[in-house]
C-alpha cells in the first residue's frame, strides 16, 4: 500500500519517468517499491552518521539503583534519533553484548555495519552515581575495555554521510572517523565530557577544531574555556573552532550561541526525574534527527532542533537507561512537543 509520504516519492518518479518519455505503469510494483524506499532514505532526509559508546552502565540516583544495563552514548543517540530519521552507527561492543540490543536497533531502521563485535572481549563498562540535586554526578567506575583499541572503520556504505555526529568517545578515535570520510559532511557535531579534558586535553582540543557544533554541559563549557560566565565560555570555545556552541544545563534547559546571537531552550519541568543517565545524549539525537530529516542545517532550524532535544531528553529521564526511549511512539513525542510550545508561548504588549 502506497501512503502519502510514499506518493510523494511515486509523484517524484512519474516526473522523471515523463521528462525522458517512459510510461511509469511498465516498471513492475516491486522494482517502484525499491526506487520509493531508496527515495525516501536518499532524498528525503540527509544521511546521518553516529558514532559513539555502546556500554553496559550501573547507575545509582538518591531513589534507587540499577544492576548492569544498557547504556553508551550512540546507544541513546540512536533510540533517539531512529524516532525520525535513518541511522548509520560505528561503535564497538564486547562478546558479552546482548544480540538482542543490536536487534532491536536494527528493527528500528539503525544499520549497523559499522559497529564492531569483539568476541573475547568485553563491553564498555560506566558506573555513576547521582547527588540530591540529579543535575551532578561522580562517575564511580570506567572500564574502557574494547574502547582502549578501537579503531574505527567507516563503511562504504556511509560514504554519503551528510551530518556526523561524533558522541562521547575517544577524541582521537572522533577524529578518525572525519578523517576517513572522502567528503567532508556537510555539518559535524561533536558531544564529549569532562574525562576526556582530563586526561587528554591536547586532543580533544585538537578534535574540537574539526568540528561544526559543538555541545558540552555547563561544567564542562567552564573546564574547557576557563570561563565561569556562560557567554564568554562559548566565546572561547567558538574561537577553538566551532561555529555553534550548544550548552545543556540539566533542568535548566539549553543555550544555542552562533556569532553574537544566543537562543535559550528550556528544559519541561517534570514531577519526578528517575534517571538523567543519556538525557545529553538523547538531546543530541534529537537535534541531529530534526536537521536531518528537515534536510535543514540553519541557525533557525536549530533553535527547533534544540527544542526538539529537549523534548527527547525529557522522556530519557523517566525511567532508568534507555528503557523510557524504547517505549515512545510517534504520538508520545507529538503530545510531548505540544507541552513545550505551551511552555514558552506567550504574548507581550509593551504599554
Ligand atoms: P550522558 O548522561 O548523556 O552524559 O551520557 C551517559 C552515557 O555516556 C552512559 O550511558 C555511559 O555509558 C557513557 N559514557 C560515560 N563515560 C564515557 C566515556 N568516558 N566515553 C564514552 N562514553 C561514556
Amino acid at each position: 500500500m502506497i501512503n502519502s509520504f510514499d506518493f510523494v516519492s511515486f509523484l517524484v518518479i512519474k516526473q522523471l519517468c515523463s521528462l525522458i518519455h517512459v510510461n511509469v505503469d511498465c516498471f513492475g510494483k516491486d522494482v517502484l517499491k525499491i526506487v520509493v524506499s531508496q527515495l525516501k532514505i536518499k532524498n528525503l532526509n540527509m544521511s546521518l552518521v553516529v558514532v559513539g559508546s555502546m556500554a553496559f552502565d550501573a547507575i545509582e540516583t538518591p531513589f534507587g539503583k540499577s544492576d548492569k544495563i544498557i547504556g553508551g552514548a550512540a546507544t541513546y543517540i540512536a533510540w533517539c534519533a531512529s524516532n525520525f530519521t535513518p541511522v548509520k552507527q560505528i561503535s564497538v561492543v564486547g562478546g558479552d553484548f546482548p544480540q538482542a540490543e543490536l536487534d532491536a536497533l536494527t528493527a528500528r531502521g539503525v544499520v549497523l555495519e559499522g559497529v564492531q563485535i569483539k568476541k573475547d572481549e568485553k563491553t564498555f563498562f560506566w558506573s555513576g552515581k547521582y547527588h540530591l540535586d540529579m543535575n551532578t554526578r561522580d562517575t564511580l567506575d570506567t572500564q574502557l575495555n574494547v574502547l582502549e583499541n578501537f579503531q574505527p572503520v567507516v563503511p562504504e556504505s556511509y560514504q554519503d554521510c551528510e551530518i556526523l555526529m561524533l558522541g562521547n568517545l575517544v577524541p582521537s578515535v572522533q577524529s578518525s572517523v572525519i578523517k576517513q570520510m572522502r567528503n567532508r559532511p556537510k555539518l559535524i557535531v561533536m558531544d564529549t565530557m569532562n574525562f576526556w579534558m582530563e586526561i587528554m586535553m591536547d586532543d580533544l582540543k585538537h578534535t574540537i577544531s574539526l568540528v561544526d557544533v559543538l555541545l558540552v554541559n555547563d561544567s564542562e563549557a567552564r573546564q574547557l574555556s576557563g570561563e565561569y560566565s556562560l557567554v564568554k565560555a562559548a566565546k572561547k570555545i567558538m574561537e577553538m573552532g566551532p561555529k555553534y556552541v550548544i550548552i545543556k544545563k540539566g533542568e535548566h534547559g539549553a543555550l544555542l550561541f552562533h556569532e553574537n546571537e544566543v537562543f535559550f531552550a528550556p528544559a519541561l519541568p517534570l514531577e519526578e526525574v528517575f534517571d538523567p543517565t543519556g538525557a545529553g545524549d538523547t538531546f543530541a539525537g534529537g537535534f541531529v534527527a530534526h536537521l536531518a530529516k528537515t534536510k535543514d542545517i540553519s541557525f533557525e532550524n536549530m533553535k527547533t532542533a534544540i527544542i526538539l532535544g529537549s523534548a527527547m531528553a525529557s522522556f530519557c529521564v523517566e525511567k532508568f537507561g534507555t528503557q523510557r526511549l524504547t517505549e515512545i511512539n510517534a504520538e508520545d513525542i507529538k503530545a510531548r512537543v505540544a507541552s513545550f510550545v505551551q511552555l514558552v508561548n506567550f504574548d507581550i504588549e509593551l504599554v
